[in-house]
């Protein structure tokens, strides 16, 4: 679709203002087999655009989600420490702050593999996970977890509500921004709340996206890229409000929202809307200067890794996420760089990147090969994964982070 033809996600408004023109690229979380090295590989325009009615950056082209979340969808989230430590001590705080018991009913959304619905059960309390993926629900239900696969909108919510299942606690993590359907989705979650519900709802900060120039978090799946301006406009559409939020450092700069169906904005959110009004960010000019940085980021990436191979070092990259085949296809990173991209995710492990077609390999190998260098792609797990591989450090290995200025530590 062209910014012609587009509509505003959102509000519908018919006029989007480009941001940034990724060119055509392949699926970021579409990890080639080897039999599939040699087949057409499918790519789709991916530009980001402004909405100045309401505010929300988000992409143009809305791939089919058979096809981004298909039965190969490789994200196994129990596979960062962090993650795990992030959702639990979330959990804990809203048992406490809710007062949550065997009574109370959390439902989550895009549950995942369920680990952070696992939390709530270890606390004796009911929960249901939904997500599109059969395989993740399967592996919830493992660790007992029930789980339903479905893609989460209003039929769905009207359906649990009619059965007499609202929910006190509602977790959408890193979902909202992925689901074609925005309204749809905000609108089962309305549907699906108790009327003295909360919804807790986490993504990407687009105000962390633009100033750390973290472009490479653009890519298919990811349809929008909220400000608390954007995403309070959708909420309030479907009756719900945003009560609390908090800036979160995780996956480079989040926001948590605490939703509910009263409106009662504690200094959190009226002090954030301000901060939003000074910064400019309902206005396209908010927005112009990234273009050009992300322009400079390739150009000095590029020298840098060019460099170091004309001195004759050898180089790889560990993380084989969405964010690294959205930096390595765009600043167009190839074999000719890199000897492979390590990952501790065995469901990765033996595949290609996408795009540059990369091979994935087990992360010990980086200990096995000493490369002189390791491009870290997943640059917002970088005090993890620093630590984990500290012995190849300690015998002079180095670490390239990409994000916000290419540099070496
Ligand atoms: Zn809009």
């Amino acid at each position: 679709m062209s910014r012609n033809e587009a509509v505003c996600r959102s509000c519908g408004h018919p006029e989007l203002e480009s941001v940034l023109d990724l060119g055509t690229t392949a699926l970021a979380d579409r990890m080639l087999y080897p039999s599939q090295l040699d087949e057409h590989e499918p790519s789709f325009p991916l530009e980001a655009v402004f909405c100045p009615q309401c505010s929300l950056m988000q992409i143009l082209e809305t791939v089919d989600p058979a096809v981004l979340f298909d039965e190969d969808y490789p994200y196994f989230s129990s596979f960062s420490n962090y993650l795990l430590e992030h959702s639990r001590k979330n959990v804990l705080e809203l048992i406490e702050r809710r007062g949550l018991t065997g009574d109370s009913f959390v439902v989550e959304l895009a549950s995942n593999d369920g680990y952070l619905l696992k939390n709530y059960v270890d606390h004796g309390i009911p929960v249901l996970g939904i997500d599109p993926v059969p395989a993740l629900c399967a592996a919830a239900e493992k660790i007992g977890v029930p789980s339903v696969a479905e893609f989460f909108g209003s039929d769905v919510a009207e359906k649990l509500a009619g059965e007499g299942r609202q929910a006190d606690i509602i977790h959408a993590n890193n979902v909202l921004a992925h689901v074609a359907d925005t309204n749809g989705f905000v609108a089962g979650i309305a549907a699906l709340l108790k009327p003295d519900g909360m919804a807790v709802i986490e993504f990407p900060y687009v105000r962390d996206l633009i100033d750390h120039c973290e472009f490479d978090t653009i890519y298919h799946e990811h349809l929008c890229y909220f400000s608390v301006t954007a995403v309070d406009h959708l909420l309030r559409r479907h009756g719900l409000f945003l009560n609390d939020c908090w800036r979160l450092p995780i996956h480079g700069g989040s926001l948590r929202l605490f939703v509910e169906k009263t409106d009662a904005p504690l200094a959190s959110v009226t002090a954030l809307l301000a901060e939003e009004k000074a910064l400019g960010i309902d206005t396209i000019d908010y927005y112009r200067e990234f273009s050009r940085r992300v322009e400079g980021l390739k150009e000095n990436l590029t020298t840098l890794l060019r460099g170091l191979k004309d001195e004759g070092k050898t180089i790889v990259a560990y993380g084989a996420a969405a964010k690294g085949s959205t930096l390595i296809n765009y600043v167009g990173i190839g074999k000719d760089i890199l000897d492979f991209v390590a990952d501790k995710n065995v469901h990765k492990q033996g595949r290609f990147m996408p795009g540059q077609k990369i091979p994935i390999v087990p992360a010990e190998r980086i200990a096995a090969d000493q490369p002189d260098y390791v491009l870290l792609l997943p640059w917002n797990l970088e005090k993890e994964i620093l630590a984990q591989e500290q012995a190849f450090r300690d015998r002079g290995g180095k670490f390239i982070i990409p994000v916000p200025e290419p540099h070496v530590v």
